[in-house]
Order: C-alpha cells, then structure tokens, then sequence
C-alpha cells in the first residue's frame, strides 16, 4: 500500500471529464495501490472543491490547509490568512498546515509578503500542533531564515529537487525534516537520485504533485496519484531496496508525520 503526501486530484485539471472526473482519479489510485491521499490546499478558490472531493473518500483522502506562496498578494494577504486561520479552527479535520513557504521562482516581487505568509502560517501550525508541508522553489536561504524563529516545526520539504548540501543546510536547522521524492526523481537527467542515500529511507515521503510533475514513463502527460507506484519503484533502485520496502516504510513515515 502507498501513500501520496501530496496531491491536488481536485484540480481543474481533472473536471474536464465530467462529475465524475476526480472521483475516478481517485479509484484509479485505490485501483493502483494507492489507499491514501493527502489533498494540501493551493489558495481560496480551491478549499470548497478540495473538500467535496475529500469528503466522497473519508477513509482514505485527508487534507492540509494553507496558502501556496504564488498565491500571496499583499492587498488580499490580511483577509486570505484570516479565512486560512478560520478554516483551520473551523470543524473539518486538518492534518497539516501546506502548502505554504516561499516561491522566487516566477517573480521577486512578494518577496516580503511571501516571507510574512509563511511566517504566520508556521505560527498557526505550532498553535494546532500540526507539521508544516513546505513548498520551497529558488528561495532555500529565504525559507531557512523564516524557519529560525521556529525551530520546533515538523516539516516535509514536498517536491525536493535539491542537493546533497541543501539536505544538510536543511537539517542544520531541522534535524528531522522530511523530504517529499515526486516524479522528478525519474527524469533522465535528474541528480537526485544520487541525493536519495543522504536523505535515506527513514524521512522519505512519496508524492505526485498531481497534476504536474508527471513521473517516466507518463512525463509531459497529466500526473495522477495512480502513478505513484513509478516513483516508488525509482526509489527503490536508488536506495538498492524492494519496491515493497519502500511502500511499507514511506507510508509508515507519512503515518507518523501526519498523524494518519
Ligand atoms: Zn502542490
């Protein structure tokens, strides 16, 4: 059995076929081994269908609120937290708060607002008792330093792409961190593969990212969760261990990160 730690099968990526396009998304993952999904939320827009989703799958879909670092924009930063924080003490059950963090990668221009964004959203999470799922693109050195006034997060770095001495500037700060391994593990030129033995198996957590990031041999294609098992059977060979020692241990990881 896997678990995806990080799907978004409730985008509008998959409304196009019908009401019943996400559903099937999510049989076909349960088809595929796939028994559960973590759904983390993008921005306002997406809380009410992530939720309709979650809601036809209580037993295996659970989900994260937070506000993705594309997302923040100061004129709206105010009200957008205010609604996150509602959420979060309001009665559906969360069990992180994600994605948040920092994202250079499109524009600098946020910079500051993306940083207070964060900022707050790891208060809330310490508040709840909750882990962080850290979307981190260009900006590790901006992530770290917001992480050092909390130093007792639990945090997943989802859709680690980074390198051996980015895991360890990230476990300097957090000495139990965990990283989220999605299709890019499978790209031909991708380096991470090399990276896998310094994370190691123990603070592993597999994902999707669906519906982007699709993994070899579906690349360039819509991802889905039901493809989890490629990136699975990837870290496997990386780290010279049975595609089922894998499932086993990285679901155990997401159970004891998540609470699930
Ligand atoms: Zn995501």
């Amino acid at each position: 059995m896997l678990t995806d730690t990080h799907t978004h099968l409730y985008d509008s990526a998959f409304a196009n076929e019908g009401t019943n396009g996400p559903a099937d998304a999510v049989r076909r993952a349960l088809n595929a081994g796939v028994d559960r999904l973590v759904f983390p939320n993008v921005d306002l827009t997406t809380i009410e269908p992530m939720k309709r989703l979650a809601a036809q799958f209580p037993q295996n879909i659970t989900m994260a609120i937070g506000l993705h670092p594309t997302e923040v924009n100061p004129e709206s930063l105010e009200d957008d937290i205010e609604r996150i924080q509602k959420e979060l003490s309001g009665e559906t059950n969360y069990v992180a708060v994600g994605e948040v963090g920092m994202d250079l990668y499109w524009s600098k221009e946020y910079e500051d607002a993306q940083k207070q964004a964060f900022d707050r959203q790891c208060t809330m999470a310490e508040n709840a008792g909750l882990p962080v799922i850290i979307h981190c693109r260009e900006a590790l050195e901006q992530t770290l330093e917001v992480l050092k006034s909390h130093p007792n997060a639990r945090v997943v770095f989802h859709s680690f792409g980074g390198s051996v001495e980015d895991v360890r500037k990230i476990r300097a700060l957090i000495p139990d961190a965990y990283f989220g391994i999605n299709g890019i593990v499978t790209f031909k030129n991708s380096g991470l593969r090399e990276v896998l033995p310094e994370i190691g198996i123990n603070r592993i957590l597999l994902e999707t990212d669906s519906p982007y990031l699709a993994p070899v041999p579906k690349r360039g294609k819509r991802n889905e969760s039901a493809y989890l098992k490629y990136i699975a059977e990837c870290v496997a060979g990386a780290l010279e261990l049975t595609c089922e020692e894998v499932a086993d241990r990285t679901s155990k990881n997401a159970s004891e990160f998540l609470g699930i």
